[in-house]
């Protein structure tokens, strides 16, 4: 049996997670989402013309003349002032940044020209007709197609839906996601380590990622390898999550929980042509997606980066679900398998001539190497050696 490609497997898992259902969601749960419908404006902003400073409303006709101006202040408009009185000729009023400009003014003169009287004030400059008038309509005209579907939602574009009125948004929702690892050895942080045991760190790791991606992680504490136990945890999620993600037990030993459990099950197992992170599984259990990685932990976290983060990212409607590249030099050699996309881990350095120096060794339990690199060295399938100096492609991590 040929080896399945990378690009086959990422297909597969894009297609299995599919597309997350459109929602109104409150403003503060958007940021980072995908807006799944255009958004027209269903007023303009400024509402109505408006002060941009503090000062007085005038007609600017009556501040021409040489000298100072004196003239009586009519009224007083603070900012959140709904009633306006016409402004009269031969009068100002004082107004607030933000306070609606009355009728018949046609300026704002700043206080700072101005000796700032209540009853009658002394104006010392001149403006020109729509000085400090922020006009309505300016930054948006009612009825203009203020955000488009597919934007992904910032503090900018929340802020601005918050200005128009908008109390939600049609989005894209978080997939929910269940982490589960798997492993009699592993034991939970915090708890004592016999001799034979292990931390658990992959069911943290992938939980963050799933985080970090924009999903939303429902980590479930780790199972020993007995496939009862595994089908008893996974039960009562299975109405509540969009995806099931598992890590361990799907390599070829025995004891293989994953393998073994999923075995009458709409689930395929694959090698993918790809190191690390040869040993794939995906399907359907119970009819929830169900994506299985390999337990080594560089493994379980390169599989994750490149087949599920952008299968999430997709789900929730990202048209941009790849990390960026770049291409670098490579401070010292690198050899990878016949025949397999190797990612390997880097450090790269923008600032000294885009160099990306390998950490650790291509061993799939370095969680360290992993940890303080930024970058994955793509190494191509027909590339078996690269030298000391040769370009490589590395895919950020940050
Ligand atoms: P497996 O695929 O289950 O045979 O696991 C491969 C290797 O990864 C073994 O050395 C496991 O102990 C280790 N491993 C599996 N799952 C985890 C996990 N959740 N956390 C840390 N190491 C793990
Ligand atoms: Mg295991």
């Amino acid at each position: 049996m040929s080896p399945t490609t990378v690009a086959e497997h990422r297909k597969r898992v894009a297609e299995l997670v599919g597309l997350m259902p459109v929602l109104q969601l409150p403003l503060d749960e958007c940021l980072g989402l995908v807006l799944a419908a255009d958004v027209v404006a269903p007023l303009s902003l400024p509402p109505f013309d408006n002060s941009a400073m503090d000062g007085y409303a005038v007609r600017a006709a009556e501040l021409a003349g040489e000298g100072p101006v004196k003239l009586p202040v009519a009224d007083d408009i603070p900012a959140g002032r709904t009633e306006i009185s016409p402004l009269e000729p031969g009068t100002v009023q004082r107004i607030m940044t933000g306070a609606p400009v009355p009728p018949g003014a046609d300026a704002v003169i700043q206080v700072e020209l101005t000796d700032g009287g209540t009853e009658t004030v002394t104006i010392n400059g001149k403006v020109r007709p729509g000085a400090n008038i922020r006009t309505a309509g300016d930054d948006v005209q009612k009825g203009d197609p203020v955000l488009t579907a597919g934007t992904v939602l910032r503090p900018s574009t929340v802020g601005l839906a918050s200005a128009l009125g908008l109390p939600e948004l049609p989005v894209r929702r978080r997939p929910r996601v269940l982490v589960l690892s798997t492993g009699s050895e592993l034991v939970e942080p915090g708890r004592p380590l016999q001799p034979g045991q292990i931390y658990e760190s992959n069911g943290t790791m992938l939980a963050a990622a799933v985080r970090d991606a924009g999903g939303t992680a429902v980590q479930l504490k780790f199972v020993p390898d007995d496939v009862e136990e595994f089908h008893r945890a996974l039960t009562p999620y299975l109405g509540s999550v969009d995806v099931i993600v598992t890590s361990g037990g799907v390599s070829a030993g025995a004891y293989e929980v994953v393998k073994d459990a999923l075995a009458g099950h709409d689930v395929k197992f694959t090698k993918v042509a790809m190191q690390p992170g040869g040993p794939q599984g995906s399907g359907r259990y119970e009819g929830v997606p169900v994506l299985t990685l390999p337990g080594n932990p560089v493994s379980a976290q390169v599989s994750f980066e490149v087949f599920v983060r952008p299968a999430l990212l997709a789900s929730m409607g990202h048209t941009q679900v790849e990390r960026p590249t770049a291409r670098a030099t490579v401070t010292s050699p690198l050899t990878s398998p016949a025949g397999k996309t190797q990612f390997r881990r880097g450090l790269y350095d923008p600032s000294s001539g885009q160099v990306v120096t390998p950490v650790g060794g291509p061993g799939s339990h370095l969680l360290s190497a992993l940890a303080l690199s930024n970058c994955l060295i793509e190494v191509p399938e027909d590339v078996t050696e690269v030298a000391a100096g040769a370009e490589v492609v590395v895919r950020h991590l940050q």
